[in-house]
């Protein structure tokens, strides 16, 4: 068993550090205020790789593996958790259902510019009636012969108004229950295809959330992902793999929140001597410390089984679990070690902890992660 990182993955690890100082730390609080994100540092995460990291090279990707993939969203999400997001719904969500289920016509057509950051996707499974019960669909893909018909309202879409490529789940015969549901492949712009306001959060408001709305799209057959019926199968070996890039934006949360507030425990002083040396922010620092490096190791043995070609659901459900539990209670911490200073804008642990909250809901609730551990726990 070896923990120790290659030389790659530790050049791999300060590129994105490097660029996270540079380029998304200037400005991280005025966007988070003005709820923006420029193209620009968009296109720049493109030009570093970042937009395809484990996807073919010959898919205009970077050919890394998940190990990195977790190394760049961790040092991503310390400083910026939108940018984050917006990476990790490209990489996971979008480029991996495409190469792995896609034809090889979508991926000249669709992967190609999407793994390069020349085009942002999005992925639209979630309903106002259809959540953590992916099942419900509500949204319908009615087969003409050589097309669909797609009608039906998507919620919650990370990228939602940015992207350019959709993948699309929606129901195609509610008799088969689950086995009637597909995924598509959906171009921003095709006609009935409407874009909603962007929605107002607590936290990652960086990154835009929309509303989708559909009114008879019309949308070829060969823009169909996989067999008819894969749809509800694609959306969850997609989300599996997902997960491991929420539960690393988890860990860069959680760990970002802890070296401001170990570097602020070494500076500021109260009753005469620096706060570190006071046994209850010491005991918090080490408790931080510790629940952090179990984070990781859930983090990095999920991502260690998907580049094995193993089976990841059980430890990629595991890892965000646990990763965004770690996130949630210890930018509380971090903010309580800044006292005052915690509570407003400057110190940024305040938009961490802001942040955090969305990983212990998006890709699967906490109770769903529990719903997926306890059946593999049980069926042994
Ligand atoms: C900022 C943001 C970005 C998002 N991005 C995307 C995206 O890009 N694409 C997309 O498709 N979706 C996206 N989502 C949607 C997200 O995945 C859902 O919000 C999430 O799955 C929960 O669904 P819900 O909101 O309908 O809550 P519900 O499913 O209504 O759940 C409400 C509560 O009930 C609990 N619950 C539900 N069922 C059970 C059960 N069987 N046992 C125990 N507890 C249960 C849940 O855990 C939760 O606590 C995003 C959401 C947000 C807020």
């Amino acid at each position: 068993m070896d923990f120790s990182l290659t030389e790659e993955h530790i050049m791999i690890r300060d590129a994105a550090r490097d660029f996270a100082q540079t380029e998304l730390l200037p400005g991280v609080i005025e966007r988070d205020n003005a709820q923006t994100f420029p193209d620009e540092l968009v296109r720049k995460m493109g030009e570093l790789g970042f937009m395809g990291i484990m996807v073919d090279p010959k898919y205009g990707g970077s050919g890394m593996d998940a190990i990195s993939y977790v190394l760049i969203m961790e040092e991503l999400s310390k400083i910026d958790a939108s940018a984050s997001v917006m990476v990790s719904v490209n990489n996971s969500l979008v480029c991996y259902g495409l190469e792995a289920f896609g034809t090889e016509e979508q991926k000249q057509k669709y992967l190609t510019k999407l793994a390069t950051g020349e085009q942002l996707g999005a992925f639209c499974l979630s309903e106002p009636e259809a959540g953590s019960d992916a099942t419900s669909q509500k949204t319908t893909a009615i087969d003409k012969g050589d097309h669909y018909i797609i009608n039906g309202t998507k919620n919650w879409i990370t990228n939602g108004g940015r992207a350019d490529t959709y993948l699309v789940i929606a129901q195609t015969d509610r008799d088969k229950g689950h086995r009637g549901i597909n995924a598509f492949i959906l171009e921003k712009g095709m006609p009935g295809f409407d874009i909603g306001p962007k929605e107002d959060k607590l936290g990652i408001r960086g990154s835009d959330t929309h509303t989708l709305q559909f009114n008879d799209v019309k949308v070829p057959k060969e823009n169909r992902i996989g067999e008819d019926g894969f749809g509800f199968k694609f959306a969850m070996k997609t989300l599996s793999g997902g997960r491991i890039g929420i539960a690393a934006q988890a860990l860069g949360i959680a760990s970002g929140a802890y070296e401001l507030a170990l570097k602020y425990s070494k500076e500021r002083k109260a009753f005469g001597t620096e706060i570190c040396n006071h046994q209850a922010i010491a005991f918090k620092l080490a408790d931080m410390y510790t629940e952090i490096e179990a984070a990781r190791h859930l983090v990095m043995k999920a991502a260690w089984e998907k580049d094995q070609g193993n089976n990841y659901d059980m430890a990629s459900a595991m890892a965000k679990l646990y990763a965004s539990k770690v996130a949630m209670e210890q930018t509380v911490e971090a903010v309580q070690i800044h006292g005052g200073n915690g509570f407003v804008k400057e110190y940024h642990v305040e938009r961490l902890m802001r942040d955090a909250k969305i990983t212990q809901i998006y890709e699967g609730t906490s109770e769903i992660q529990k719903i997926v551990i306890s059946r593999g726990v049980i069926k042994g």
